[in-house]
């Protein structure tokens, strides 16, 4: 299964993206956590895009492209993926198809979460992420069992420095000039289905299996 997941900062793509890696056996590949590692390796890419990030902005191509071709070319992505983050505008959709035409494979579908404006600023800034392996929390829907450290591997919890909430309205201002005309751009291709973003993980995670067509049990490599 190539999958996109699209929709605003704070949809829940990251959450659905993990929580879905496992029911459809292809890994969540999220251009933001592969930008942050960078960011926290100190790789000449990584201080190049930190400014950019810091603000919200959007990074420029030459620096994220790279990025998740390299990320396609490892073996547990050859067979599917959950895309989160990328593409973010039609340019990166374009030579999206363009990789993967390349390696003769395309998107099976791309699912938008719907969620409004003012929803994304409540839970971003509640937000909390591991520094060690990416993992979020949310202070009151989804609170770590120990405070500031991330259940799965101890490490610290910390706000991220564009969840701030002038900068999350920064996000969403770019997100509707630069992303939502991908909504168009995949419906126009046929592959586009939108779900709405509201309740529980699984409740929305339900959601996209279903118009996956999926009950999730599906094994790894068959789609
Ligand atoms: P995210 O974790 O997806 O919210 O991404 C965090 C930040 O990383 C964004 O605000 C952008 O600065 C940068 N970023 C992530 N993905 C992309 C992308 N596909 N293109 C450009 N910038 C990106």
């Amino acid at each position: 299964m190539r999958l996109v997941l699209l929709g605003p900062p704070g949809a829940g793509k990251g959450t659905q993206a993990r929580m879905l890696e496992t029911r459809l056996g292809a890994p969540q590949v999220s251009s933001g956590d592969l930008l942050r590692a960078a960011v926290r390796n100190r790789t000449a890419l990584g201080l190049k895009a930190k400014g950019f990030m810091d603000k919200g902005a959007l990074v420029p191509d030459e620096l994220v492209l790279g990025l998740i071709d390299e990320r396609f070319n490892q073996p547990d992505a050859r067979d599917g993926f959950i895309l989160d983050g990328f593409p973010r505008t039609v340019a990166q959709a374009e030579t999206l198809a363009q990789m993967l035409a390349a390696r003769g494979q395309k998107l099976d579908r791309v699912v938008a979460i719907i969620v409004p404006d003012e929803e994304i600023v409540k839970r971003i800034s509640g937000r909390r992420t591991c520094r060690n392996c990416g993992a979020m929390y949310h202070v009151i829907y989804d609170p770590p069992r120990n405070m500031n450290m991330c259940n799965s591997c101890n490490g610290e919890l910390y706000q991220r420095e564009d969840d701030a909430e002038d900068t999350v309205r920064a996000r969403l201002e770019v997100y509707e000039a630069s992303t939502r005309p991908l909504l168009d751009h995949y419906g126009r291709l046929r592959l586009l289905a939108r779900i709405e973003g509201i309740g529980r993980p699984e409740e929305i995670g339900s959601r996209i299996l279903a118009v996956l067509g999926t009950n999730g049990d599906q094994a790894k490599g068959e789609s």
